[in-house]
C-alpha cells in the first residue's frame, strides 16, 4: 500500500508538470475546427498544428516540430 502510494503521489507531480507546460499556459477551444480557425486567422495555419489535450479535453494549438518529419 504504501508503495502504491508513493508511485501515486510521483504520478500527480509529473501530470502537474505536464498540465503546466501543455494545458495551463495555452488557450484551449472547444473542437478541433475552432482550434484551426484561430490559427487561419492569425496566420498560422502552416505553423501550428492542433491536439486534443488529454488534460482538459479541448483542443490547443502548438507549433509543429522544426524537424523534417
Ligand atoms: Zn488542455
Amino acid at each position: 500500500m504504501q508503495f502504491y502510494l508513493r508511485n501515486r503521489e510521483h504520478f500527480e507531480k509529473r501530470t502537474d508538470a505536464d498540465v503546466e507546460r501543455s494545458c495551463a499556459s495555452k488557450d484551449a477551444y472547444p473542437t478541433e475546427a475552432h482550434a484551426r480557425a484561430v490559427a487561419a486567422m492569425n496566420g498560422m495555419a502552416d505553423v501550428l498544428y492542433t491536439y486534443e489535450c488529454f488534460y482538459c479535453r479541448q483542443w490547443h494549438l502548438t507549433r509543429r516540430p522544426s524537424s523534417s518529419e
